[in-house]
């Protein structure tokens, strides 16, 4: 997970001070894969930003990750 982090840090450009946060979840969406990878972006003084990909996170690559972060995060 730790090459994804800076796959989304060198894309968006971020500082040391923003946190980058990968996780596996369980998905309970039907049709879904029971796992899926969430990524958050933390800087210091918010807002947050955060993606879903639904899939598992050894399923994701870095133009997958290239491809979500140019969608607009979750909840904007
Ligand atoms: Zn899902």
């Amino acid at each position: 997970m730790s090459a994804l982090k800076q796959t989304v840090r060198h894309l968006l450009g971020l500082d040391d001070d923003t946190a980058v946060v990968i996780q596996q979840l369980a998905c309970a969406e039907p049709g879904c894969p029971p796992l899926e990878t969430v990524i958050a972006v933390l800087p210091p003084g918010g807002p947050a930003r955060r993606w879903t990909l639904h899939r598992p996170v050894e399923q994701v690559t870095d133009d997958d990750v290239r491809t979500l972060l140019a969608t607009a995060p979750e909840g904007a």
